[in-house]
């Protein structure tokens, strides 16, 4: 397929202070398809969010290339393709009890963007319109009327989805979605997800802070540590056999459904916290935690590259120069 979103070496650095500056997004490349879903998964602080916030422009990037629907939009964006990116690209929050205002009824939540982008339409067609998107999204028009502290949690989530539906957009950018939510909810709301993308041809940057159910709606998945893309894979060869020694413990820190395979598999536990993103660690960002570092990796900076079609990482150890000079055997080959 054609590539609706292609990011080049992406930089988003926030200065806390004349000596501090917080690298929250630290150089990222990935592309995605039209009508794919790409998972960005990575624990809170790695800068995932900053990301999402950096392709919609919430923030302005610091440095890097973006290219959306053959539109350079990495640097300076006139307001003409801000006002068109405000349209094209929604955004859906993790925490559906303080995305939506409180003192406004699911109308006007849900039309909000019909009143910015098309002006022009009546208020009957309007209102006909967000009854269809109400339906689109499991809920109906005796919802309408009400107030966001009358529905539950996923309820709430399905109101913010019809909100970011009611423009029409090609890209959803996903954050956290489910994460405030029930276990059980959340496989409704990742399938409401689904069926809206097979429908409409979206195309969703689906953010999570962990890989228990990203694999279910990513067709390929990007793990993000400290700032920057460690892994990219397609999901079912990411599960099946992680490369990067951090994708490896975010896996096993998912518990295994047969406790066979739980018992006798191997764990890969990580010590220490994540260093600050004011601060990053020299050499290989991850390696104060890596249970594998080796001199090289305090040195080098490992490149992020293609080990296998479709497949990247950033690690020494399938880097064939690198393990020569450590007299290791090279992972993988
Ligand atoms: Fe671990 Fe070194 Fe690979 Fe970094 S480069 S993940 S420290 S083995
Ligand atoms: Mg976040």
């Amino acid at each position: 397929g054609e590539d609706l979103l292609v990011v080049k070496d992406l930089k988003k650095h926030f200065r806390l202070d004349r000596k501090t500056v917080l690298k929250a997004v630290d150089g990222i490349s990935f592309s995605i398809k039209k009508g794919e879903t790409l998972g960005l998964v990575g624990e809170s602080g790695c800068g995932k969010s900053t990301v999402g916030r950096t392709l919609t422009r919430i923030y302005e990037p610091t440095s890097g290339e973006v290219e959306f629907n053959g539109m350079k939009i990495g640097g300076r964006i006139d307001r003409g393709t801000k006002r068109r990116l405000n349209h094209d690209m929604q955004m859906i929050f993790q925490d559906p009890y303080s995305s939506l205002n409180p003192r406004m009824t699911v109308t006007e939540i849900v039309s909000e963007g019909l009143v910015i982008h098309n002006p022009d339409m009546k208020p009957k067609e309007r209102d006909k319109r967000v009854h269809e998107l109400l339906e689109l999204v499991g809920l109906n028009k005796s919802h309408a009327g009400r107030y966001p502290h009358e529905f539950s949690g996923g309820q709430r989530q399905r109101i913010g989805i019809a909100r970011a539906l009611a423009v029409e957009p090609e890209f959803i950018v996903a954050d956290e979605p489910i994460a405030a939510l029930d276990v059980s909810i959340q496989a409704q709301i990742v399938n409401l997800l689904k069926e809206l993308q097979k429908d409409r041809g979206l195309t969703y940057l689906f953010i999570a802070h962990d890989l228990s159910m990203v694999k279910y709606i990513s067709d390929r998945i990007a793990v993000m540590y400290l700032g920057t893309i460690v892994e990219l894979a397609e999901s079912e060869a990411l599960y099946e056999k992680p490369l990067h020694p951090y994708t490896q413990a975010l896996l096993s820190a998912i518990p295994l459904p047969d406790p066979d395979k739980e018992r006798t598999r191997e764990q890969i536990i990580l010590s220490g916290d994540v260093p600050s993103p004011t601060d990053i660690p020299s050499g290989c960002r991850f390696r104060t935690r890596c249970p594998f570092a080796m001199d090289s990796c305090a040195a080098v900076d490992p490149v992020f590259r293609e080990v296998e079609p479709g497949r990247q990482v950033a690690c020494h150890l399938y880097d064939p120069e690198i393990m020569a000079k450590e007299g290791r055997e090279l992972q993988h080959q």
